[in-house]
């Protein structure tokens, strides 16, 4: 494990990209404290000249590291070999055309598998969101595969031209902008086109914002729900929120900083106030904040400081609070009802019949459902 001051080595030839900024010996001596390496696209950026020699002489031992480790001196399994067991393709050394599809880094370039690494070294061409951004990763890693843009507005041609490498026998492996293809990001048609198209999809996890939060939120919830991006327009979101009210899990949105206040203001307004809120923001880099609090709290946090609207954002909110139990007529009836209709007429039906709050039996029931 690297320490801090060789984090910072490390990241000299790492180009912050975007809107980066020098920072000052003060900044630096922050960072080497919490041992804390950004960035892929804002904040930081680190002038050390010996950067890259450092990290490309350590990092290919760690790939075969792992090949030994993991694989028995690299020998590559296949989907439905070895003695019954089901085994996923490894990496791209297998001679099977496949798509590898692999989670990137949310922040901090550190955070990317060993063999991720290994794959992307191998792949002859990485399709990806956008060209540059993705060369601040390669490149900091020493990678120097072709890259071809796949994004939302062209995802579909591309797909057909990822089918076609795969044809020629190219290696192809599939990144977005930040953390997990297919995760609020491109992804999800290209899998189904090369699948469709009879090629293997091989999936390689690491970050994902949402996850990453939830890892830390500390919310009891057993279950979540991750709700993307709410809508823009208000009606849309209030909306949305609404529809979100009753589900009996914690739920998780991204959101940008230019309507973090918006949403949060939302989501004051229309869920229970004793839930808990929290605002993961800037993971895993250099001005990282996790802020938990009751959520009726949330507009006053936010508005009390300008740099609690900066920066990505994931926003947790606790699931509904525990309803007053039904009674146990209203409970039987409602059961009964479920056995043969759908939750939404069930609960309706039920409030019909006991007079109890037709959300609590709408809520009961979807739990019973679960
Ligand atoms: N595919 C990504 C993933 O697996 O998390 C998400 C991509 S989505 C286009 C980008 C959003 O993810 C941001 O607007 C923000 O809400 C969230 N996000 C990404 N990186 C983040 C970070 N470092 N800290 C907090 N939120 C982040």
């Amino acid at each position: 494990m690297t320490g801090g001051h060789d984090q910072l080595r490390l990241l000299g030839g790492g180009d912050a990209g975007g809107s980066a900024a020098i920072i000052d010996p003060a900044a630096q001596a922050d960072f080497d404290k919490y041992h804390r390496c950004p960035i892929l696209a804002d904040q930081v950026e680190f002038a050390a000249a010996d950067a890259e020699v450092a990290f490309d002489d350590a990092q290919p031992a760690f790939g075969e590291e792992s090949c030994r480790l993991f694989l028995g001196g690299g020998t590559l399994g296949l989907r439905g070999g070895h003695g019954g067991r089901t085994m996923a393709p490894m990496n791209m050394t297998d001679t099977t055309p496949a798509l590898y599809v692999v989670a990137t880094p949310i922040g901090n370039l550190s955070d990317i598998t060993l063999r991720a690494l290994d794959v992307l070294r191998a792949a002859d061409l990485v399709a990806c969101e956008d060209t540059r951004h993705a060369r601040t990763l390669l490149d900091h890693h020493g990678i120097r595969a072709q890259t071809v843009p796949l994004h939302e507005h062209n995802e579909a041609a591309a797909s057909v031209r990822l089918v076609e490498a795969l044809r020629a026998g190219r290696r192809v492996a599939l990144i977005s902008d930040a953390g997990t293809p297919g995760i609020s990001d491109p992804g999800a048609r290209s899998c189904a086109a090369v699948r469709a198209a009879g090629f293997a999809v091989v999936p390689l996890p690491g970050p994902s914002a949402a996850v990453t939060a939830l890892s830390a939120a500390g919310l009891g919830d057993a279950r979540f729900l991750f709700a993307g991006f709410l809508p823009a327009k208000a009606t849309a979101r209030r909306h949305e929120i609404e529809s979100l009210r009753h589900v009996p899990a914690a739920l998780v949105f991204y959101e940008a900083p230019h309507r973090i206040e918006e949403t949060i203001a939302a989501l004051a307004a229309i869920l229970e106030p004793e839930r808990t809120l929290v605002v993961a923001r800037e993971l895993t880099k250099l001005f990282e904040q996790i802020a938990v609090m009751p959520l009726a709290e949330g507009p006053a946090w936010l508005a009390a400081d300008d740099n609690r609207r900066r920066g990505e954002f994931v926003v947790a909110v606790s699931g509904p609070p525990p309803r007053q139990g039904l009674d146990i007529e209203a409970e039987r009836v409602l059961k009964t009802l479920l056995a043969e209709l759908p939750v939404k007429q069930a609960a309706k039906l039920a409030a019909e019949i006991t007079g109890a709050a037709k959300n609590d039996l709408y809520q009961r029931a979807l739990e019973l459902k679960a």
